[in-house]
């Protein structure tokens, strides 16, 4: 079986432009057939770190906002807080960030809720049924509360994952801290001691009385702690961070699982712009030149066959000269674009294990929209 994924390029004509491209395209993928009437609906996106200029524009989300209402649906634009240290790493500093990139209620049509609470703590345990590295995926309480989810991702080359898609945008991107950290480490977190000026804010954070201050450094038993991360944003001075030591395709496995607990007994919708493909994710506080020119919009109710769609597409496109990745194969394009700019990953193990758990291995079949 195999799922439509609904296309347009990026070409534009003078009466023409993307934003209606997108609503063409939208519409043509059959965002109207859902049922948004009195219905919370979460559009799920990437606020991009402040600094990083390649995250897609509020003017996106304004045109799935203005849809949303048009069904009577109530639409807000959400995402979760991250576990690493940078300026989406709580509530208040996350908003910050996205006020900064240009969302807000005007410019994206609705408002923003960070979807983990001020602590990265408000979450929803959702069990992934046939799931084989979680039992209960850690998911954002805004975004599990939600009627519908909608995502709108930005696609790019990950350095951990492979690339970045929709499955991403799901999987990681709703996690709570908790959930974050089940999918990117399996070990516990640490307190660098050069850094930790022994305030005590994380032993009163911590739950599970799983960190003493020893002579006025912080330190974590690794034997309580259970690996909530409270202790990350606690600390005033980023002196707890997480080893990011789990192997590229465990962690993509657990992020397809996390995908489907999101999704689960709910409808979703999903869209993805393939443009300024960066080497790395826009959790990067800079953007490097895109490694293949900019290739179109996708939009499909299949979060699996969207991401498909895009890697097949992106993967059969040209080499940017001046890119990272012209820099490591010069004009001889490689067969593999994403584990060439970023060796030690493997992203088709999305796919595998999609396949493996019930979502279906991403076969598509296209449709272009014009
Ligand atoms: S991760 Fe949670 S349990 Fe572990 S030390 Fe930090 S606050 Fe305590
Ligand atoms: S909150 Fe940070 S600085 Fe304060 S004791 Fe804990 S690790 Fe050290």
């Amino acid at each position: 079986m195999s799922s439509k994924v609904y296309f347009t390029d990026m070409r534009t004509e003078e009466d023409d432009s993307l934003l209606k491209k997108l609503d063409r395209l939208v519409r043509a993928a059959g965002i109207t057939d859902l049922d948004m009437d009195r219905k919370f609906v979460a559009v799920k996106m990437h606020f991009g770190e402040y600094g990083n200029l390649a995250f897609l524009r509020a003017n996106y989300v304004r045109v799935l906002s203005d849809i949303i209402r048009e069904k009577g649906g109530i639409p807000f634009l959400t995402d979760c807080s991250t576990l690493y240290v940078g300026m989406r790493k709580n509530g208040i500093e996350h908003l910050d960030n996205a006020e900064l990139n240009g969302f807000n209620s005007v410019t994206a049509g609705c408002h923003v809720f960070i979807g983990d609470g001020l602590r990265g703590d408000d979450e929803v345990e959702i069990p992934v049924e046939g799931g084989v590295y979680v039992e209960t995926a850690k998911i954002g309480r805004t975004i599990a509360d939600a009627d519908i989810v909608i995502t709108l991702n930005h696609f790019k080359c990950h350095e951990i994952t492979g690339f970045g898609g929709c499955l991403k945008n799901l999987g990681m991107g709703c996690a709570s801290r908790r959930g974050k950290m089940e999918l990117h480490a399996s070990g516990k977190p640490e307190v660098d001691p050069d850094v930790c000026r022994g305030c005590g804010k994380c032993v009163k954070a911590c739950a599970h009385e799983a960190i003493i201050l020893d002579d006025g450094t912080a330190e974590i038993v690794r034997e309580r702690c259970t690996g909530c991360g409270r202790c990350i944003s606690a600390c005033p001075f980023d002196a707890v961070s997480i080893a990011f030591d789990e192997e590229s395709a465990i962690v993509n496995c657990k992020i397809v699982e996390y995908a489907k607990a999101v999704l689960a007994g709910r409808p979703g919708f999903h869209i993805t712009v393939v443009a300024d493909v960066t080497p790395y994710c826009d959790c990067h506080s800079e953007n490097d030149v895109p490694i293949i020119p900019n290739l179109g919009m996708f939009a499909s109710t299949d979060p699996v066959a969207i991401d498909r769609a895009c890697v097949e597409m992106a993967q059969e496109q040209p080499v940017i000269p001046g890119s990272k990745l012209h820099g490591i194969c010069g004009d001889v394009k490689p067969a593999d674009i994403f584990s060439t700019v970023n060796p030690r990953t493997r992203w088709e193990s999305h796919f595998e294990h999609s396949a493996r758990i019930g979502m279906g291995d991403g076969r598509f079949e296209l449709v272009r929209v014009g």
